[in-house]
This record gives C-alpha cells, structure tokens and sequence, in this order.
C-alpha cells in the first residue's frame, strides 16, 4: 500500500517510520521496516505505525540504508508474519512490494519442488524466493538478479529491495502502481508518493511502467525492466508544506 526508501547520511529508522506515518492516509492493516548496517534488521508489525514504533523502541534498528512499508493484504491475512519486509531464506535480503502478483501461485508451486520453504502466505514472500532462485541459479549481483526475476513476474508492483550484500544501493521498480524517487543533497529518497520525504527535498523523478531504477549513494541509474537505460528528468514538485 504505502512505501518509502532511503539512502543518505542519516539514520534511516526514525525517517522511515515518520514517512510510514505521512502514508497512513492511504489506510493499511501493519507496517514495516528492513535496514543494512553490515547485517539486514527486519521490523515489521500488524496494526498501526505506533505499534510498529513500540517494536523499534524496544529493538532499534541502527544504519543510513533502508525501506518501510505500511500493508494492505491482498494475499493472507494481516499479521505480523504476513507483513512486509519480506526476506530471502537467509534473510540476506528483503523486499516491499505494493500491489499483486499474478502468477505467484506457479512460481511458488515451482519454488516449493526445488525445497524452498515460506513463512508467509503472501504473494510477496514468494517474489522474493524468486529473486533468491535465479541469483543462485545465474550468479547474478543484486539489482541485475530483481531486473532479470521481474521479466518472468506478471502483475501490478512497486518495489524497494535492499540487501546487506550489496549494502548501498536500494533497487527500485514500478510497473502499474506509483513510486518515485526524491533526489536531495548527497541523499535519496523513495516513496509511493511525495508525502514521506516532501520535507527533505522537491526534486523528484518519477519512474514509468516498467521502469527500475538502482539507487547507491553518489548516484542513480535508471532502466528498462528489460534493461535499455534510460534518461530522466528530475521534477520540481510544486507542494507548499
Ligand atoms: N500483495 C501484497 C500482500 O498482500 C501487497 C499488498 C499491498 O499492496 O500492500 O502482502
């Protein structure tokens, strides 16, 4: 449902939750954040962003790279095991991912005959696994492993992944449900609309359907799913706050 990223100099825990709690407009059933600091942390929670805040309190989060979601299931019910980020089996990496996959089914049938394992009932988690498999299967870095999955998913997405092997760099891609980027000073934001980092930055790109975009921290490059790079035009929104 809602989604925010970041890289930068700051520390992306308090910054992810306060964008969760600007997109809770949208309505959503739990919430989530995954950050790298040398080891990938995973929070996520049913309920509201205070819920999740509570979790955070009691188990922070430490690190300047990182994504937050707020949920609205389609795919299993809300609870904290359905709830986003969603890992790869070794917890290396995580995802979030607004809207459906539409072949999941067939793709989890496939996973599950090779012995792959799910905690969740989500088509979510099963894209993940996806991404794992062909980054095992191929030998692939990290973006190019969710670039070449996302040309065998069929579906409405937008996605954040990040992963501790490739720990700054946040992959991005949107194909039928909104995401753009918010370019700041030495600094990167994402959000599934301006609301989460309006207040750090105007400039925004806006990524097409079946666009990715691979985010470190001096800058960013974005692409066609099927690979052709492609040149953007960085927007000033014209919000006052
Ligand atoms: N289909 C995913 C799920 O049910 C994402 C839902 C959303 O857009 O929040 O977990």
């Amino acid at each position: 449902c809602g989604i925010v990223g970041y890289i930068g100099p700051r520390e992306a825990g308090d910054l992810l939750v306060n964008g969760l709690r600007r997109l809770e407009y949208r309505g959503y059933d739990s919430a989530g954040v995954a950050v790298v600091n040398g080891s990938l942390d995973v929070r996520k929670k049913e309920g509201k962003v205070d819920a999740l805040a509570d979790l955070l309190a009691s188990r922070p989060v430490k690190g300047t790279v990182g994504m937050g979601h707020t949920r609205w299931a389609t795919h299993g019910a809300p609870c904290d095991v359905n709830s986003h980020p969603h890992t790869s089996s070794d917890g290396r990496f995580a995802i979030v991912h607004n809207g459906i996959i539409e072949n999941y089914a067939s793709i989890k049938k496939r996973l599950l005959d090779k012995g792959y394992t799910f905690e969740s009932e989500t088509d979510t988690e099963v894209l993940a696994r996806f991404i794992e498999d062909v980054q095992k299967e191929a030998g692939l870095d990290f973006p190019e492993a969710i670039r070449q999955t996302l040309t065998r998913v069929e579906g409405a997405y937008g996605i954040v992944a990040v992963s501790q092997d490739d720990p700054d760099c946040l992959v991005v891609a949107r194909n039928g449900s909104p995401l753009l980027l918010g370019i700041g000073d030495g600094e990167y934001f994402v959000g599934s609309d301006a609301s989460p980092f309006i207040e750090f930055t105007k400039n925004v790109v806006y990524l097409s359907d079946g666009e990715m975009a691979v985010i470190r921290r001096d800058g960013y490059e974005v692409f066609e799913i099927e690979g052709a790079p492609v040149s953007k035009e960085v927007h000033e929104l014209e919000w006052d706050l």
